[in-house]
């Protein structure tokens, strides 16, 4: 391996910058020539390259977003557009391609490698979580830190006021930032999108007159729910307990950007080292992912969506908390 393309794809996440420091760094380390692919998949149709080295990559461990600027292309899910792709790449002469991206980049990456040759690392990367084969994907942490801070601050004025408040997190229909967002703020209720009966929950804990308990209550609801977001279920809770004052906050986009958290830097550094290490070991098509402190590679066939697991534990816990 001689020269590899890097590019950023899907979403943007807090601590794509770390990575891409990290694949530049390993990959001159072991004399591996990078070429940078802006805007995704986009770029990489269009031919949009660049040279990266030491210096590209210096002062932004600490920055959110990506230098590469990411994209979402309709294109590349043509043949046509795949086929463009490839001969870029050739023209090129890329012996190798690192994506860090997302559940919808790697179907993207397994249609590309299931046409043409040429071996493809992937590097997990969504705030939402929802990946197989790695513990944590590259900006979970960031996204539940912020989140955890801006509830931090609501909290202060939910106890001035004595107040309901609703606050919408993001997260998909995949409720690991509610969950872990739920627990460190200390929520009264998470409304997370893989269990049915979190807002019958809440009315039950409403009805035993829990607000009059407490000064302030807070309810962290992922976005994806079925009885709805968090305007939705403050609206059904409005109308049972019209003695309620509810406010709702719907946290948004803040929880994409920012510095990324140390876990996330350390992630992503190891995971862009792991990556060009993949393909030193003769590996191709997988995604390198930590699972208990361990590098995992996984086939790009087998990576998939996955949603947070409701096992007796995690309802025990909640339930302990919320005391
Ligand atoms: P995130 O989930 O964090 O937003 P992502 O990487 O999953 O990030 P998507 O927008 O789902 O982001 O996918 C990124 C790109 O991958 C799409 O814009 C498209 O170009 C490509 N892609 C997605 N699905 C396919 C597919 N089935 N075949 C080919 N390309 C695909």
């Amino acid at each position: 391996i001689n020269k590899i393309a890097l590019l950023t794809s899907g979403g943007d996440a807090p601590g794509l910058n770390a990575c891409i420091r990290a694949v530049v760094r390993a990959s001159i380390f072991h004399n591996i020539k990078v070429v940078g692919i802006r805007r995704g998949y986009e770029g990489l149709i269009d031919g949009d390259f660049f040279e990266m080295d030491s210096a590209t990559v210096s002062n932004i461990i600490q920055r959110g977003g990506t230098i590469q600027k990411s994209s979402r292309s309709p294109r590349f899910k043509t043949s046509d557009g795949r086929e463009s792709a490839y001969q870029q790449l050739k023209k090129e002469g890329i012996d190798a391609v690192v994506l860090i991206g997302g559940d919808g980049s790697f179907a993207g990456s397994k249609a590309f490698t299931s046409t043409y040759n040429i071996p493809w690392i992937g590097i997990p990367k969504t705030i939402d979580n929802d990946l197989t084969g790695t513990d944590s994907a590259i900006g979970f942490d960031t996204a539940t830190n912020t989140a955890m801070e801006a509830i931090d601050k609501i909290r202060d004025t939910a106890e001035s006021h004595n107040r309901i408040f609703f606050v919408e997190v993001m997260g998909r229909d995949a409720g690991f930032i509610a969950y872990e967002t739920g627990i460190n703020v200390g929520a009264e209720a998470i409304c997370i999108p893989e269990t049915e009966n979190d807002v019958q929950h809440l009315f039950t804990v409403l009805e035993k007159g829990w607000g009059r308990k407490k000064s302030s209550l807070i309810v962290v609801v992922g976005e994806g729910n079925e009885a709805g977001g968090a305007f939705k279920i403050s609206n059904d809770v409005k109308e049972k307990f019209p003695q309620y004052d509810v406010t709702v906050c719907i946290l948004g986009y803040i929880q994409r950007g920012g510095s990324p958290s140390c876990s996330d830097r350390v992630l992503a550094s190891k995971l862009g080292v792991a990556a060009i290490h993949a393909l030193l070991n003769g590996e191709k098509n997988i995604m390198v992912g930590e699972i208990k402190g361990d590098i995992v590679y996984t086939p790009l066939e087998i990576v998939t969506k996955r949603y947070l697991e409701i096992d007796l534990a995690r309802i025990e816990l909640i339930n302990i908390l919320s005391t």
